[in-house]
C-alpha cells in the first residue's frame, strides 16, 4: 500500500474497493423468493420489486385487504436503484422546489404539502410495522462551493448559513455557504425495501423473484402477463419497472437510463470524525448542476456519490457500464478535496446504478390498455420518498375515480419524450458540457436557455 496520502493516488485509495453496492453487501440480505411456474391469476399484478412496486403492493393491501396482489420481480428485490441509492428520502415530489414551482406554479403549495404528508406517512409506516431500516429524520445540508451558487441559497432568508456557520456544522475548506433543510430523512434503502416486502407478505401479497415479465397481452376483461415459466392473468397491472424497457412500447422514449456512481469509505475513527466535525445526522449535497451527495452511514462510513452522471448511447443498460475507473477516480479526488483531513482513508465499496431520467425531472403517471394498466417512471434520482406517492397515484388511477391526486395537473400532464438516437445522445452530451461550463462560470449558455424555454433538460 502507498505511503502517499490518497489524494495524489486515487487508484491506490480504490485498490481495495469491491465492486458491490454497500447496502446489498449485507449478511441480512434475504434469500431470493422462488419464481412462479404455471398458470396464476390475481386482482392486481405489480411488475417490479423496487420501492415503487413494493409500496404499490403494500398500499394496495392497506387500502383493500381483500384484493389479491402478486408482485413479479425480474431480478432480485432491491437489486437495482432501490438498493443502490444514497438513501436520501426527500419530501419533494418534484425533484426540488425550483423545478416544481417552475412547472406547476399554481399547485406547487399543494404538491409541497402532499410531499410532506407522504414523508410523514413513510415515517408512520416504519413505526407501525417495526421496519428496521435506520430511518432518521436528520434533514439535508445544501452547500455552495462556488461563489455564484450562494445567491441560490437565499442569503436573506432564515436558515441561511454563512461560511463560518456552515463550517461549524461540517468542516470543509470548499464550503462557502449552506442551508439546512428539514424535509429529508436518511434511510438504509435496501433494508427498507426488504422490510417492505416482509410487511407486504404479512398482509397477504405473493412475491416472486427472478421472474421477468416478457410480454403483456390484452385478454378481454383482463391482461395476461408472460414470464419464462408462468402465465399470469390479471384484472389490473401496475408497471414499476423504472428505467428498464417498458412493456408498453410507446413509453420507450419517456425516460433515458443514466448511470450514477457511488463510493463508500472505510468506517471513520472517532478522531477522523472529529476532524471534520460532522456530528448531526443530516445528508449533504452541493448545489452545482453536477452535484455530489454524501452522508454518514450508521457504522460511520461516508457514502459519496453523484457528479458524473453517464448516459450510454442507445439507452444501453449493461453490467459493464458499472465499471468506470475514470469516474471512480474523479469521485475519490473530489472527496479528498472536500475533506483533506481524511487524506489517509480508503474506500471499501464502489458501485453504480441506473436512474430513470425524464425531461421533467420527476415522475410521470398514466393509464394504458383500456385503463387496466397503470405506470410510472422518471423519478430522475429522487424517488426514494416519491415512489410511495406514485404508488397511491397509480392505485387512484386504477380505481377509475376522480381523486385529489388524479386531478393534479402534475399527474394529468405527460412529460415530453426524448428523441430517437442519435439525437438523444448528442443532446445529452451538449447539455452535460454546457452544465459543467455553467458550474465553473455561473453563466447559462444559449443551449441551456433554449431548453429552459421548452421545459426540457437533463439531471440526475
Ligand atoms: C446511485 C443512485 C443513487 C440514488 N440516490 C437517491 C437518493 O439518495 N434519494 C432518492 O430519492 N433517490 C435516489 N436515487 C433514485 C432512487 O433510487 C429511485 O428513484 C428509486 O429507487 C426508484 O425505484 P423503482 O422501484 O421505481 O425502481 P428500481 O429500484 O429500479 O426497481 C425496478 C425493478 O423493476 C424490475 N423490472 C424491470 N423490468 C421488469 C420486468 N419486465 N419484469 C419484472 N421485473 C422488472 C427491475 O429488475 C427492478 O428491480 C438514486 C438512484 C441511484 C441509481
Amino acid at each position: 500500500m502507498s505511503t502517499e496520502p490518497y489524494p495524489n493516488e486515487p487508484a491506490a485509495a480504490l485498490s481495495e474497493a469491491e465492486q458491490v453496492p454497500l447496502w446489498l453487501d449485507d449478511p441480512g440480505r434475504p434469500a431470493p423468493r422462488p419464481s412462479f411456474n404455471g398458470e396464476l391469476s390475481a386482482d392486481l399484478v405489480v411488475v417490479g420489486g423496487g420501492f415503487t412496486g413494493l409500496w404499490t403492493a403494500l398500499r394496495a393491501k392497506e387500502r383493500d385487504p381483500d384484493r389479491d396482489v402478486l408482485l413479479l420481480e425480474g431480478d432480485r428485490l432491491a437489486e437495482h436503484a432501490s438498493g443502490r441509492n444514497g438513501g436520501f428520502c426527500s419530501a419533494s415530489l418534484t425533484h426540488g422546489e425550483a423545478n416544481g414551482r417552475e412547472r406547476w406554479p399554481e399547485e406547487y403549495e399543494t404538491l409541497h404539502r402532499l410531499g410532506r404528508r407522504n414523508l410523514d406517512e413513510i415515517a408512520e409506516t416504519v413505526e407501525r410495522y417495526g421496519i428496521e431500516c435506520d430511518f432518521t429524520r436528520g434533514g439535508a445540508l445544501i452547500v455552495a462551493t462556488h461563489a455564484h451558487e450562494i445567491a441560490g441559497l437565499k442569503p436573506d432568508s432564515p436558515g441561511f448559513l454563512d461560511r463560518e456557520a456552515v463550517r461549524r456544522l461540517v468542516d470543509s475548506p470548499t464550503y462557502l455557504a449552506g442551508r439546512l433543510e428539514d424535509d429529508t430523512a436518511l434511510v438504509n434503502p435496501a433494508r427498507l425495501a426488504w422490510e417492505l416486502a416482509r410487511v407486504a407478505e404479512g398482509l397477504g401479497v405473493r412475491i416472486a423473484e427472478r421472474t421477468p415479465v416478457v410480454r403483456m397481452d390484452d385478454r378481454g376483461d383482463a391482461v395476461e402477463l408472460h414470464t419464462p415459466q408462468a402465465r399470469v392473468r390479471a384484472r389490473q397491472v401496475v408497471l414499476a419497472t423504472n428505467a428498464f424497457t417498458s412493456l408498453l412500447g410507446m413509453r420507450k422514449y419517456s425516460v433515458v437510463p443514466v448511470y450514477d456512481y457511488v463510493l463508500a469509505t472505510q468506517p471513520l475513527t472517532p478522531a477522523q470524525l472529529q476532524s471534520i466535525g460532522w456530528e448531526q445526522p443530516f445528508g449533504i449535497s452541493d448545489c452545482g448542476n453536477q452535484f455530489h451527495y454524501y452522508r454518514r452511514t450508521p457504522d460511520n462510513r461516508i457514502l459519496w456519490g453523484g457528479y458524473d452522471a453517464i448516459y450510454h448511447y442507445g439507452r444501453s443498460i449493461k453490467p459493464e457500464h458499472e465499471h468506470r475507473p475514470s469516474t471512480y477516480h474523479l469521485l475519490a479526488r473530489h472527496f479528498y478535496e472536500t475533506f483533506p483531513q481524511l487524506s489517509g482513508i480508503g474506500f471499501t465499496h464502489r458501485w453504480a446504478g441506473v436512474i430513470d431520467t425524464s425531461t421533467r425531472f420527476c415522475a410521470f403517471y398514466g393509464l394504458a390498455r383500456k385503463g387496466r394498466v397503470a405506470y410510472t417512471a422518471g423519478f430522475t434520482g429522487l424517488g426514494v420518498g416519491a415512489s410511495r406517492f406514485a404508488a397511491d397515484v397509480m392505485l387512484d388511477l386504477l380505481s377509475g375515480e376522480s381523486t385529489d391526486l388524479t386531478r393534479l395537473r402534475m399527474v394529468r400532464q405527460k412529460g415530453i419524450p426524448f428523441p430517437p438516437e442519435p439525437l438523444t445522445w448528442t443532446g445529452i452530451q451538449l447539455t452535460r458540457w454546457s452544465m459543467a461550463r455553467e458550474d465553473r462560470t455561473g453563466r447559462r449558455n444559449l443551449w441551456l436557455r433554449t431548453l429552459d424555454r421548452l421545459g426540457l433538460g437533463f439531471d440526475s
